[in-house]
């Protein structure tokens, strides 16, 4: 049993596999002839332990291929068959659900416009009460950590104990090098919330290219993720849904093969050693910093009660500009990077003006 009061079995007893646990498969079955040919290819890689293939395509916009519907379950069985590996496709409501149990599909997994949507996921996870098979979530296509949560919560009301999580990036108005921003903060949040949940990254959907799909899998191993979706097609340029970031079946097995696969710890002494040294030091620092950052809020509350005397406006835009420059100008020559000083100086501004506020106004708690 979980922190989180779920009960779970992890990804590497249920698919009888090592981590890094690999899916891949095409985004879209197509045809029966893709299907099948990408799947025997996949499957000479030897490094895949299970297919995955959409079969009904949530699309953004209408008019695009939404998936090739009950006869392409067919085609995927067929690639079972052909390739001994499991196979895993995205179910969205109860029909999806039953048609995947009445085929055989060996794992499910609800997609990230599911996710977001309560009344499916209790949908899905009513239809599957009683029955014994893995469920994969992809995190909501909004970073919103507690959907994600309740949506394996729900599932696991219904009696699904096979589960993994599949981070798959965040949708964005601003587009950043990255299809669905990473945010890679929120998969660690709940990677520390619920450390029994395994969760695996889907770089394909993160990139929304090919070749960015190496960079993002090798960090999602690096923040010790249990494997990774992959999406493969046989003509990648030619495919029918997300031909951008899918990559051939050869090009797969050389991704996965020059990945470093690193482990949480070890037993080599000179290591640990080592790492608990450095560990030490960044202890220390975080003291300084701790008590800087009080002495700082100690001159922010007299300046506050200053410019209360005198009447003074808490904001000055031009002093903050002029913070801004400056610490940026001198983070860089300090090896920093801008963002993160940017981000650093609005999170310690922010407490400043509560602090102000708090004198001048006379507020005793914040509200
Ligand atoms: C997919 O896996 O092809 C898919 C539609 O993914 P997502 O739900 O992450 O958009
Ligand atoms: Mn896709």
């Amino acid at each position: 049993m979980s922190k989180k009061g779920l009960q779970l079995e992890s990804i590497t007893s249920w698919l009888k596999a090592d981590r890094p646990i690999i899916i891949s498969g095409p985004c879209s079955a197509e045809t029966e002839e893709q299907m099948v040919e990408t799947a025997k290819q996949i499957a000479a890689t030897g490094k895949v332990h299970a297919l995955r293939a959409g079969i009904w395509k949530p699309r953004t916009r209408p008019g695009q291929y939404e998936g090739a519907g009950e006869e392409g379950l067919k085609w995927l069985i067929q690639a079972k068959k052909e390739t001994g590996l499991p196979v895993t496709t995205e179910v969205a409501n109860a029909a999806h659900v039953e048609a995947c149990l009445k085929a055989g599909v060996d794992i499910l997994w609800i997609g990230a416009r599911t996710t977001v949507n309560p009344f499916s996921v209790q949908e899905v996870a009513d239809s599957l009460k009683g029955v014994d098979i893995p469920v994969m979530i992809k995190n909501p296509i909004n970073p919103d950590l507690e959907l994600w949560l309740g949506a394996f919560e729900r599932l696991n009301k219904a009696g699904i104990t096979k589960m993994a999580a599949i981070h798959r990036g965040f949708s964005s108005f601003e587009k950043g090098p990255f299809r669905n921003a990473p945010m890679w903060d929120l998969a660690i949040e709940l990677k520390t919330r619920i450390p029994e949940l395994d969760m695996i990254c889907d770089p394909s959907h993160i990139a929304g290219n090919r070749e960015l799909i190496s960079f993002v899998s090798q960090k999602a191993l690096d923040l010790d993720m249990a494997g990774l979706m992959i999406e493969s097609h046989i003509n990648p340029d030619a495919a029918w849904s997300d031909a951008k970031q899918q990559v051939t079946p050869l090009v797969l097995g050389k991704i996965i093969s020059e990945l470093v696969a690193r482990t949480v710890s070890t037993d080599n002494k000179a290591f640990k050693d080592t790492l608990s040294l450095l560990r030490e030091q960044i202890d220390h620092l975080d003291d300084d910093i701790m008590s800087k950052m009080a002495a700082r809020m100690k001159i922010s509350e007299k300046i506050g009660q200053y410019k209360k005397e005198n009447n003074v406006t808490i904001l000055q835009v031009t002093r903050w500009e002029e913070i801004v420059q400056t610490r940026v100008s001198l983070g860089k020559a300090m090896g920093l990077d801008t963002g993160f000083t940017r981000d650093l100086l609005r999170l310690v501004h922010h407490e400043s003006i509560q602090v102000q506020e708090k004198v001048m106004n006379n507020i005793e708690e914040r509200v």
